[in-house]
């Protein structure tokens, strides 16, 4: 079974973990809600599918990631 990372976009609990690891199906629809606290959770994309330059750059963000744009003679700008 594949394991999925998902991450409180709500408070946590004084148990949870900001982010945390399930096993699911992949069948199985993914969680809206936190199994422990029942607190709002979303999914983390998985970063080792290749999909990093189709994620907004606001979502690059969140994950840590930032995307640098080629300008003219040859400098980089930050998005
Ligand atoms: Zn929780």
């Amino acid at each position: 079974m594949p394991i999925y990372e998902y991450r409180h976009s709500g408070k946590t609990g004084p148990t949870c973990d900001e982010v945390f690891e399930t096993f699911q199906k992949m069948s199985d629809d993914p969680l809206t809600v936190c199994p422990v606290c029942g607190n709002p959770v979303q999914k983390i994309i998985s970063l080792c599918s290749g999909t990093v330059d189709k994620l907004a750059p606001s979502r690059l963000k969140e994950l840590g990631f930032s995307r640098w744009r080629k300008r003219d003679k040859g400098t980089y700008e930050r998005e």
